[in-house]
C-alpha cells in the first residue's frame, strides 16, 4: 500500500466506468477496498483494476445497489474468484437474479451502517425502476466521505440526509433534458427515463449539487452519462458553470463508460491548501 501525504484524502476513488454499458466504482481506505456495483465482466474488471496497479485482493466486499444488469453483470464471477461477500437490500436480493450472483449473500437494508474495511457504510434509498435500489455513503475516519448516488429519477429526502457533508459526490447525470426530448428514443423509453423511478438529469443533478455543495468539497463526479442524450462537454460545463455561480472552486469531472478515473489523482493535485 502507498504512503500517503498528509494533504491527501483517506479514500481513494476508483470510477471503473459508468454508463448503461457498465458501472463499477472502488472506495479505498488505508486498509482495502470495497467495490460498488459490477456491471463489467470480471476479467474486464481486473483489466480496469490493474491499469492502476490496484491489486484485486484489496477488494474485501462487493456493494450492489440494485439488480439491473448494468450493475450486476459480473457480481458472480468476481465474488467467487475473489471469495468475498456480496451485500444488497433484501428486495434486490429477492429480485431473482442477486440469488444465483453470489454464495455469499448478505442483506442491508437502507438506513443501515456496517463497517468494511475501515469506513462507515451507510445505505440509502433512491428512487428507480427497480426492486429495492439504493445509494451509498462512505466515512472514513479522519473525517473524508464519499456519497454515491447513481440510477435514481429523483432525490430522495433519504438521499439528501444521507449525502449531506459528503467530501466528495459521485452523482448521476443521466441526459439533458432537451437532448431527451428531441432525440431517437421511443416515447414509453422517454418516459421512463424522465419518470421519477428513472435516471436523473443534468438539471436535477445541478439542483442537487447545489443543495449538497459545501467550502469542504473535495470533488463531484458525473456518472451514468447517457451516449445518446446527453455529452460529457454539457454535463461537466454544467458542475463547472454550478460551482462557479457559487463561488466553490472544486474540481469536477465526468465518468467515461469505456476507460477508469482515479479520483485521489486528480484531488491531490488540486488540493494543495
Ligand atoms: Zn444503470
Ligand atoms: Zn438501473
Amino acid at each position: 500500500m502507498s504512503t500517503t501525504a498528509p494533504s491527501k484524502p483517506a479514500l481513494d476513488i476508483l470510477f471503473l466506468g459508468s454508463g448503461s454499458s457498465g458501472n463499477a466504482s472502488l472506495v479505498r481506505s488505508q486498509v482495502g477496498g470495497v467495490l460498488v456495483d459490477c456491471g463489467f465482466s470480471a476479467r474486464e474488471t481486473l483489466r480496469r483494476l490493474a491499469l492502476h496497479n490496484i491489486p484485486a485482493e484489496d477488494i474485501c466486499a462487493i456493494l450492489v445497489t440494485h439488480e439491473h444488469t448494468d450493475h450486476v453483470g459480473g457480481v458472480r464471477v468476481l465474488a467467487k474468484r475473489l471469495r468475498v461477500p456480496v451485500y444488497a437490500t433484501p428486495g434486490t436480493h429477492r429480485a431473482g437474479r442477486i440469488e444465483e450472483l453470489a454464495e455469499d449473500v448478505r442483506e442491508i437494508q437502507a438506513g443501515d451502517e456496517i463497517h468494511l474495511a475501515g469506513m462507515r457504510v451507510r445505505a440509502f434509498r433512491t428512487s428507480h425502476d427497480a426492486a429495492d435500489p439504493v445509494g451509498y455513503r462512505f466515512d472514513a475516519p479522519d473525517g473524508e466521505s464519499f456519497g454515491l448516488l447513481t440510477d435514481t429519477g429523483e432525490m430522495t429526502p433519504e438521499a439528501f440526509e444521507a449525502l449531506e457533508g459528503c467530501t466528495t459526490l459521485g452523482i448521476e447525470c443521466n441526459h439533458d433534458v432537451e437532448m431527451l426530448e428531441k432525440g431517437p428514443y421511443p416515447w414509453f423509453l422517454k418516459q421512463r427515463i424522465a419518470s421519477p423511478r428513472g435516471h436523473l438529469s443534468n438539471e436535477s443533478a445541478m439542483s442537487a449539487v447545489r443543495t449538497l455543495a459545501h467550502d469542504g468539497m473535495r470533488a463531484v463526479v458525473g456518472l451514468h452519462l447517457s451516449s445518446t442524450n446527453n455529452t460529457t462537454a454539457i454535463a461537466l460545463g454544467e458542475l463547472q458553470d454550478t460551482f462557479c455561480a457559487l463561488c466553490l472552486d472544486v474540481p469536477v469531472a465526468c465518468v467515461a463508460q469505456d476507460r477508469p478515473h482515479r479520483l485521489a489523482e486528480e484531488v491531490s493535485c488540486t488540493s494543495a491548501t
